[in-house]
């Protein structure tokens, strides 16, 4: 490639819309362009990175046997109703209507689409295993869409869907794609880490996510500092606690707290650690009100309590349903409730201790109440959110926290969509069973944002070598001097002869401005073409990953850069 032909837009000032490192750096290195909220135009260079991680996908979902299809982006609402997910996908869904009336919408994900065609067209055990997958546009109309390619309104994924004959069948493909989930990251240069993970919505058992390690991830997660458990904080299981506390003597007491509608503005009044309070949290469930408790330090993890309840339609109270069934905002409390309610508590409400609560009564709490001797609990459980210094659920070994950026998914489905869809083998003994499935996402553009999250530094992008859009650019100091010219131009073709990507930066500019932009860009190495070295009979080779700079003969430059990218 010619720099002075490449359609690569750069940008010296960093654009005010965007917030995080690679959104900045996209758009800064050329490589990308905002059309509206969450829809992007993948420029020359950035659309190399998506190719370059796509070839990766492809290779190791090939070498496990995979096989790649293409599937609509629309599809028939029909499918969507037999699952129930047309509703429950709500807002985030986009749906059309054609000229008949019939509906559509763009597909956020494909499970509808490819169980309804293996059941069609597979009927017999002798067809299974399969692994199908595409590389394709998704279209979700987030809630917030931000960053850049990170979380956007229609972005590229791979989707593979797995049909196997029984739960021993998907547990090998589920295994195969963790390793080549393992392998495609390592690969692009990411230090992932694979997390236990809540199925959400998606439905099915059990599921990882792969999340890229970096300050400014979404997603919150929990490692043990000694064996090798990690999950999401929305998933992190924790243990009943050891401790038991002798419980006070004393008996509940009003205490006159006014203006203390939170639990920091509590503790803060009556000088107590947060965690000698209790959060008395008021649900809506199916209409009804529930009391849930934690600890005033914790975090109550809506996950847990969804699996508790059996159901995932409930929400937290607002200020008119408190109302409505004699509570007072910001004075809740389990103790003598205006109405009778079922109350919830986590885990370590139950170690004996004793707490402050909400009276139930304007600008007041009270002191020394004791969960069991002072109010009945239905239930004591894992409710809360997993934070650092927790112990490990697996070894007891204490828990870190790190935020991560979710490039990939996998999931066991088990058969909720083949039963939904109807998608049956006939075994040996000619017994009708649904197939097991699984689905296993990656989002290649999330993937080329996290790339750059871990790669980058305050000059720019620094592209791992496998994914870079180019390995090689060969900066002339001045493109019009003879000499240069054909040393420059020499090497160029030679090192393209050999299978690299290389750009040539024959524009006619200050070396400056082309050293900036050859780091901007991110270009893993850039031979310095010059007069003083051509003198020595040397070319300048830069590591843009070190700053590592070292003089190679100009006479065989070539081999050695091959020899170089290919040892790397
Ligand atoms: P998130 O929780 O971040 O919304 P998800 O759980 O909805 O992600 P999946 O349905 O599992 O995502 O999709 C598979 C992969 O697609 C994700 O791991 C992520 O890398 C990518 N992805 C999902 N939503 C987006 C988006 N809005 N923009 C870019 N990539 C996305
Ligand atoms: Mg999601």
């Amino acid at each position: 490639m010619l720099m002075s032909q490449v359609f690569v837009p750069t940008l010296r000032e960093v654009p005010k819309e965007a917030e995080i490192p690679s959104h900045q750096l996209m758009l800064r290195a050329g490589l990308i362009r905002k059309n509206a909220g969450g829809i992007y135009t993948y420029l020359p260079l950035g659309l190399k990175v998506i190719q370059k991680i796509e070839a990766i996908i492809r290779e190791e979902l090939n070498a496990k046997g995979s096989q790649e299809l293409l599937m609509p982006i629309i599809q028939p609402a029909e499918l969507w109703e037999q699952t129930g997910r047309w509703e429950i996908y709500g807002d985030e869904m986009f749906r059309l209507t054609d000229r008949h009336g019939r509906r559509f919408c763009l597909g956020p994900t494909h499970e509808e689409l490819i169980t309804a065609l293996v059941g069609a067209e597979v009927s017999s055990y002798r067809q299974l295993p399969l692994r199908l997958y595409q590389i394709q546009n998704k279209y979700r109309d987030e809630i917030r869409p931000r960053f850049g390619l990170m979380r956007g309104r229609e972005f590229i994924m791979k989707d593979l869907y797995s049909f196997d004959r029984d739960e021993a069948g998907l547990e090998e493909s589920y295994q195969a794609m963790y390793e080549a989930y393992t392998r495609i990251f390592q690969r692009c240069g990411l230090e992932t880490r694979p997390v236990e993970a809540d199925p959400g919505a998606i439905g099915g058992n059990s599921t990882h996510e792969f999340m890229v390690i970096a300050e400014t991830g979404e997603a919150a997660i929990v490692y043990c500092t000694e064996c090798d458990y990690a999950a999401n904080v929305e998933k992190a299981e924790l243990l009943p606690p050891e401790e038991e506390v002798l419980p006070t003597e004393a008996l509940p007491e009003q205490v006159f707290t006014p203006d203390t509608k939170t639990i920091e503005e509590v503790a803060n009044f009556l000088g107590l650690p947060e965690s000698a309070t209790i959060k008395s949290l008021l649900y809506e469930v199916e209409g009804e009100p529930v009391m849930v408790l934690v600890r005033g330090d914790h975090i109550l993890n809506e996950f847990k309590l969804a699996a508790y309840l059996g159901t995932s339609t409930f929400r937290l109270a607002d200020d008119d349903f408190i109302t409505e069934n004699g509570f007072i905002t910001g004075y809740v409390g389990p103790v003598s409730p205006p109405k009778k309610v079922r109350v919830i508590a986590d885990y370590a409400l139950k170690s004996g201790g004793s707490y402050v609560v909400g009276a139930n009564k304007e600008d007041t709490h009270l002191k020394n109440v004791v969960p069991g001797r002072d109010f009945e609990v239905e239930a004591y459980l894992d409710l809360r959110q997993a934070q650092p210094g927790d112990l490990c659920p697996r070894c007891r070994g204490e828990l870190k926290g790190a935020r991560g950026i979710e490039v990939g998914q996998i999931f066991k489905l088990g058969t909720k969509y083949s039963e939904a869809l109807n998608a049956t083998y006939v075994d040996e003994e000619g017994n009708s069973n649904y197939i097991y499935m699984g689905c296993y996402g990656i989002g290649v553009g999330r993937t080329m944002a996290a790339a750059i999250e871990q790669n980058h530094d305050e000059n720019g992008i620094i592209w791992p070598l496998p994914i870079a859009p180019a390995q090689v650019i060969i900066v002339p100091v001045a493109y019009h001097d003879e000499q240069q010219k054909e040393i420059a131009d020499r090497l160029y073709h030679s090192l393209m002869a050999a299978g690299f990507e290389v750009i040539l930066d024959d524009r006619d500019e200050r070396p400056g401005v082309k050293f900036k932009d050859a780091d901007l860009i991110g270009i893993p190495y850039r031979v310095t073409v010059g007069p003083k070295g051509i003198k020595n009979g040397v070319l300048e080779l830069y590591e843009r990953k070190t700053g590592e700079i070292r003089e190679l003969p100009i006479e065989g430059a070539d081999r050695a850069i091959e020899s170089l990218l290919r040892s790397v």
